[in-house]
C-alpha cells in the first residue's frame, strides 16, 4: 500500500493557513456545529488560531458538539499491561530495548488472572490490553491466549470483563484475523508521529524503524474483518499542528478505502520515562493550553469518532478536557505488568503518571463535574461495530443506548463497588437524571431496568 501522508503538503498546508482572519475561523466554527466534520484546511485554520476569544469560541462549540452527540457521559476504561519485553527502541519508552536496568517482565496466565481479578474487584469491566513488542517474549500466540484468560477470569457479584481493547504491534492481515477471532473490541494502535524525519529519528531500531507498515496497519485490520479500529498520535514528539493533521488524514483515508474511519483517537501526550531520553525533554512540548485547543478541534473535525484521554494527564487538566470533547478515559492505571497487585512499579513501567487517583475517586471527581461514569460494553457486545456504530451515532441514535446504559452500569458500580460518598453522590445523580429525561417511554425504560438491577440482575442493556 502506498505511504498516503505528505509531509510537504501538511507543511505547506500550515503555511498557507497561517494568521488566519477572525470572520474565516467563526465561519469554519459554525460549519462545526453542523456536526459535518471538518476538511484538512478548515481544521489547519482552526490550529493556526492564536486569538485568545475566538480560541474560546472554538473551546464552546467544542463542548456544544460533544453535548450533542455523546452528552455528558464518559466512558471508563483500565489499561492492562501483561509483558514490557521489546525489541525496540523508541527514544520515548521506558520499555525500550536499549534500557538495559528495566525490570523485565512477562506475566504467567495466572499472574493475568490475579491482575484481572484487582482490576473486577475494583469494579471494571473494560480494559486496554498492551505490551511491548518482542517475537517470543510477548508474541501473538501468548497476547491471544492471555485475552482468552481475561475473558475467563469472574469474581463475585458479577465481575467480568465484558470487553477487551486491544493495543499491540502491526500485524499481518491472518495474524489480525487470529486476534479477531479471540473476541476483541477495537484494536488500537499509534502511529506516534506522522512526520516522517521525526518518526525515523524516534524509533532508530527494531520492527518499528518501519513507518509504512505501522501506517498501514489499521487498513490491514478492517481487511481482517477487525471493524472498529483506533488511531492516535503521541503528542510531543514533533509539531502538534502538523501530527492533529496527520491524524485527520489518516481518519480520510481509511474512511475513502474501508467505508468507514477510526473509531476512536486517542491524545497521549509525552510524560517522563525511566531512561528514556526523548521523555525526559520532549523534542516538542505540547502546552496545556494548546493540548486543551487540539482536543476541542478534533472534536470539531471528526465529530462521530470517540476521543480517549488516559491517565497520562494530571486530575485537573483531565477535568478541563472532559467537557471539550473526551468520550472514554482510564481511570486507576498501572503502566508495569503485575502493578495492580504489586504497587510499587519498581523500575518496570513504561512511564510516570499524572493521575494516580484510584477509580472510586475518579469517578466521584466525574460525578461532581456533572458527566456520567459508564461502564457500558453494549454496542459491541450486541454488534453494533464498524459502519453500522456510525450509522446509529450520525442520526444521534447513539445518545439513546448510551445515556441509558451508561445510567445503569453506573447503577452497577454504585450498588456493588463504590465507596460511601462516591455511592450518595452517584444516586443523587441518577434520580436527577431520570428526572430530566423528558420521554415517557425512555424514562420508563430506564427505571424499569434499575429496579431489576437493585433486585439483583446485572448487565441489562438496550
Ligand atoms: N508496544 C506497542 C506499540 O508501541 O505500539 C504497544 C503499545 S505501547 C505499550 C503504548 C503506547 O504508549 C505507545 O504507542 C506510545 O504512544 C505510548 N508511550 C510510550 N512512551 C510514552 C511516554 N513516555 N509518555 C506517554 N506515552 C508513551
Ligand atoms: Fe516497545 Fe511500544 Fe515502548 Fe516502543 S512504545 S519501546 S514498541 S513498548
Amino acid at each position: 500500500m502506498k505511504d498516503f501522508i505528505d509531509d510537504n503538503a501538511i507543511e505547506q498546508l500550515l503555511e498557507r493557513t497561517a494568521n488566519p482572519e477572525a470572520k474565516r475561523v467563526e465561519e469554519i466554527i459554525a460549519k462545526a456545529k453542523e456536526l459535518k466534520g471538518l476538511s484538512l484546511e478548515e481544521t489547519a485554520v482552526l490550529l493556526q488560531t492564536e486569538d485568545r476569544e475566538l480560541i474560546q469560541e472554538i473551546h464552546a462549540a467544542a463542548r456544544a458538539v460533544k453535548e450533542g452527540i455523546y452528552g455528558n457521559r464518559l466512558v471508563i476504561f483500565a489499561p492492562l499491561y501483561i509483558s514490557n519485553h521489546c525489541a525496540n527502541n523508541c527514544l520515548y519508552c521506558g520499555f525500550r530495548r536499549d534500557n538495559k536496568e528495566l525490570n523485565r517482565v512477562a506475566l504467567t496466565m495466572e499472574q493475568i488472572a490475579s491482575e484481572v481479578e484487582v482490576l473486577e474487584r475494583e469494579g471494571h469491566k473494560r480494559l486496554l490490553m498492551l505490551c511491548g513488542e518482542h517475537p517470543k517474549l510477548s508474541s501473538l500466540d501468548y497476547f491471544c491466549e492471555a485475552i482468552e484468560t481475561v475473558y475467563g477470569v469472574k469474581t463475585e457479584k458479577g465481575g467480568e470483563i465484558r470487553r477487551i481493547n486491544v493495543e499491540i504491534a502491526p500485524l499481518e492481515v491472518d495474524e489480525y484475523r487470529r486476534l479477531k477471532a479471540t473476541g476483541i473490541g477495537t484494536y488500537v494502535l499509534f502511529q506516534e508521529t506522522y512526520h516522517h524525519a521525526t518518526y525515523q529519528r524516534m524509533h532508530p531500531s527494531g520492527p518499528k524503524a518501519d513507518y509504512l507498515w505501522r501506517l498501514t496497519s489499521m487498513h490491514r485490520a478492517q481487511e481482517a474483518g477487525i471493524d472498529d479500529v483506533g488511531i492516535g498520535a503521541l503528542f510531543g514528539l514533533y509539531d502538534y499542528r502538523f501530527d492533529v493533521l496527520g491524524l485527520l488524514s489518516h481518519a480520510q483515508q481509511l474512511e475513502k478505502d474501508c467505508g468507514v474511519g477510526p473509531h476512536t483517537i486517542s491524545i497521549p501526550r509525552l510524560e517522563p520515562a525511566f531512561n528514556a531520553p526523548a521523555a525526559v525533554l520532549p523534542p516538542n512540548p505540547v502546552s496545556d493550553d494548546e493540548f486543551k485547543k487540539l482536543v476541542a478541534i478534533l472534536r470539531l473535525a471528526v465529530p462521530y469518532t470517540g476521543m480517549i484521554l488516559t491517565t497520562r494527564e494530571g486530575p485537573e487538566l483531565r477535568g478541563e478536557v472532559f467537557g471539550l470533547g473526551v468520550s472514554q478515559i482510564s481511570a486507576g492505571s498501572r503502566t508495569n505488568p503485575g502493578g495492580y497487585q504489586d504497587g510499587s512499579a519498581f523500575r518496570a513501567a513504561q512511564f510516570n503518571l499524572g493521575d494516580t487517583r484510584t477509580l472510586d475517586e475518579v469517578i466521584l471527581d466525574i460525578i461532581q463535574r456533572g458527566h456520567i461514569p459508564s461502564f457500558c460494553t453494549a454496542c459491541y457486545r450486541l454488534g453494533r461495530t464498524g459502519k453500522d456504530f456510525m450509522d446509529l451515532a450520525k442520526p444521534g441514535l447513539i445518545q439513546k443506548f448510551c445515556r441509558t446504559n451508561g445510567i445503569l452500569t453506573f447503577k452497577e458500580y454504585l450498588i456493588d463497588y463504590a465507596g460511601e460518598a462516591t455511592r450518595a453522590a452517584g444516586e443523587e445523580l441518577i434520580a436527577r437524571l431520570i428526572e430530566e429525561t423528558r420521554q415517557a417511554g425512555t424514562k420508563k425504560a430506564i427505571t424499569s431496568r434499575l429496579a431489576r438491577i437493585e433486585e439483583g440482575q446485572r448487565d441489562i442493556c438496550l
